[in-house]
């Protein structure tokens, strides 16, 4: 059976992750987060007391590496390390950053690469990330490129914090999301961009609401369901 595969990628905080899980529930899809492997990666290098902008410290890692994906009756996905469920801790401020710095190292994209296309050998999916369309998923049926000023991003980015109890200041927010984006957009590796076949959505005037019909659209005038 051949299935199917959206891709939506763009910038820290541009609402992919809740975007993509709520469509994900409307087509009965299943919702992939990538960039919660690569935050369990950054915990690991954190846990190991190594610098994650070294690759020859980092990379020794991955031999080793034990992490696991699961999926609950809900759709939730729950990333393991080490067999314990780190899905919360990996949402912590301080491991944006270092994941955005681990996966710049190449060998940590390569080793993750066949990880995250499983998943789309073996469902429908739904995949958010930096490098969905571009790379990971070239074929994917649909390609998105979800964006918002970064102002936008922050405050919404403040808000998920606070409703999780995590202390944060916009100022700092707006500082690290623009200082990540930088990051992600300058690698050398799977850099950020929009791929040349996505539909861009940019949903800084748009409501939650509104960018999920927009993005359903988006969705349905491309895969017959
Ligand atoms: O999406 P999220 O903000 O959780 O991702 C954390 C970091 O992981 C990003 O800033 C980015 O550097 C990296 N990432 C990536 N490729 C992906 C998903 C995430 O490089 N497909």
């Amino acid at each position: 059976m051949e299935f199917k595969s959206v891709a939506i990628d763009g910038p820290a905080g541009a609402g992919k992750s809740t975007l993509a899980r709520r469509a994900a529930q409307a087509l009965g899809f299943l919702y992939v987060d990538t960039g919660a492997i690569y935050r369990t990666v950054a915990l690991k290098a954190l846990r190991s007391g190594v610098d994650p902008e070294q690759a020859e410290q980092v990379v020794p890692l991955l031999e080793g590496l034990n992490i696991r994906m699961t999926y609950g009756q809900d759709g939730e996905q729950k990333m393991y390390l080490d067999g314990e469920d780190v899905t919360q801790a990996i949402r912590e401020h301080r491991i944006s950053g270092v994941a955005s710095k681990v996966s710049a190292i190449p060998q940590v994209r390569a080793f993750l690469l066949d990880f995250q296309r499983q998943q789309a050998r073996e469902h429908n999916v739904i995949m958010d990330g930096r490098d969905i369309g571009t790379v990971v998923l070239p074929q994917a049926d649909v390609k998105v490129f979800l964006t918002a000023a970064a102002e936008l991003r922050a405050k919404r980015r403040l808000l998920e914090l606070e409703q999780r109890g995590q202390q944060g200041t916009y100022e700092e927010i707006l500082r690290d999301i623009v200082k990540r984006d930088e990051l992600d957009r300058n690698r050398p590796i799977s850099p950020l961009r929009q791929a040349e076949d996505a539909v861009c959505l940019d949903t800084s005037q748009l409501d939650l609401e509104q960018s999920l019909q927009a993005l359903l659209s988006i969705i349905k005038e491309k895969i017959e369901l």
